[in-house]
């Protein structure tokens, strides 16, 4: 479905509810870095003075985050994004079991869940189509949260890593975290066993409104990113617990404690350590805020659409997603119609919003359905500047293009 066809129309103020994908860098954070780039552009590893000053302001910003990861500074390792995160997650800690031959002979085992991001996903395949690791999907139940049963019988002696999301991007559910890392530990205590398998989370889209405290969620490694707490986009850090050891996977100059090499994003370090500052500080009252908001929204679409399914366990969620499919509506072309109308929405994850296929993590949720396209789901995800009126707005909008779309594809 083109955007020719259903004929963009220019429209006043728009209505921004893809927070998931993307939020806007906070205007404050802006403001700041720009005043400070003037006296922060030197290569923070260079000896004179404007180096210094950029090193400066990165420790102090890796110390803020540390302090609200509840970790030292030095476990904190800056790279350009989530993706880069994940992929030295697991690529460094399958080169580390390689690399020691804690597996002997056979393949180093990972385990990840069937519904984690891309950047999980397509690593994980790479390494089996290199033949470097086995790997076991744990699927989960109708409700999305992980299947806790065949989480615990997949771990076994070669296991080496074990990475499971926080928070999935396209529905929302949070994974119980610390029941999976009591598994884990059991199962390394059965196995006598001090270092692996590592536990990994990917926990992009838990920062707005989960507690991240590294040592109370019982993880060893954790990716986190800035483009999603309304800070700038193109930075991340993966926090990788001391005694833990992952092979760097970028060679160079050694910046990093020698683990990611590549000179430091000197503001987008600062922005990003503001940002996740201020997403602590407004996280319970803007979960609250947002709670209500959703639950009176989730009420209007059932009045609206009868036939409505949401998808995604409704309490373990964060609170500012809804994921939901109506059937017999084609999600790009409801996602087209609302952006005519001034709203932005997505079918799936941004990452993969362009096959046309159902997204994975709603075939996981359903595995013996027959899902055609029109069977597609749609994420509506709010954030610090969505409305109730914003969301009268959208409700009305779906209401509209969903009318046009059963009057014309009957
Ligand atoms: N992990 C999750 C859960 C995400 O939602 C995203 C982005 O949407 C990523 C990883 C990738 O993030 P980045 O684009 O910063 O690499």
């Amino acid at each position: 479905m083109s955007k020719k066809r259903i004929g963009v129309r220019r429209t006043k103020k728009r209505i921004y509810l893809d927070h998931a994908a993307a939020t806007p860098l906070d205007s404050v954070i802006a403001g700041e870095i720009q005043k400070r780039e003037k006296n922060t552009y030197g290569n923070p590893s260079a000896l004179h003075k404007e180096g210094l000053l950029a090193r400066e302001l990165i420790e102090q910003s890796r110390a803020l985050l540390a302090d609200g990861l509840g970790i030292s500074p030095k476990e904190v390792i800056f790279t350009s994004g989530a993706t880069e995160s994940n992929v030295l997650a697991i690529c460094g800690v399958v080169d580390t079991a390689l690399k020691q031959k804690v597996t002997r002979d056979n393949k180093p085992h990972v385990i990840v869940s069937a519904i984690e991001h891309a950047s999980i996903l397509e690593t994980c395949r790479k390494l089996v189509e290199e033949n470097k690791i086995e790997i076991t999907y744990v699927p989960v139940l109708s409700n999305g949260i992980v299947d806790l049963k065949v989480l615990k019988d997949s771990l076994k002696k070669e296991t080496v890593l074990v990475s499971i999301q926080y928070v999935n991007n396209e529905i929302g559910v949070i994974q119980p975290l610390k029941e999976i890392a009591k598994l884990i530990r059991h199962h390394k205590k059965s196995m006598d066993s001090k270092v692996f398998p590592y536990f990994h989370t990917d926990a992009v889209q838990a920062v707005n409104y989960c507690d991240v405290h590294v040592s109370r969620l019982g993880v060893d490694l954790m990716t986190i990113n800035s483009g999603k707490i309304y800070g700038p986009k193109g930075i991340g850090a993966l926090v990788i617990r001391r005694g833990n050891t992952v092979v760097p996977q970028q060679t160079g100059g050694g910046q990093e404690f020698g683990i990611r090499s590549g000179t430091e994003n000197t503001m987008g370090i600062f922005g990003f350590s503001s940002a996740f500052k201020k997403a602590q500080q407004l996280r319970e009252k803007e979960s609250t805020r947002l709670r209500m908001l959703r639950d009176w929204y989730v009420g209007e679409l059932r009045k609206h659409f009868p036939n409505i399914r949401f998808n995604g366990d409704l309490n373990a969620r964060v609170p500012n997603n809804i994921n939901i499919t109506l059937p017999g509506h084609e999600s790009e072309e409801l996602v087209l119609r609302l952006d005519a109308r001034g709203i932005a929405v997505s079918a799936k994850s941004a990452c993969d919003s362009t096959s046309g296929e159902v997204s994975h993590v709603i075939r996981a949720l359903y595995p013996d359905a027959d899902m055609q396209s029109s069977e597609g789901s749609l994420r509506i995800s709010m954030g610090r500047n969505t409305t109730r009126e914003e969301l009268k707005k959208s409700l009305q909008a779906l209401v509209e293009a969903s009318k046009i779309m059963l009057d014309t594809h009957v």
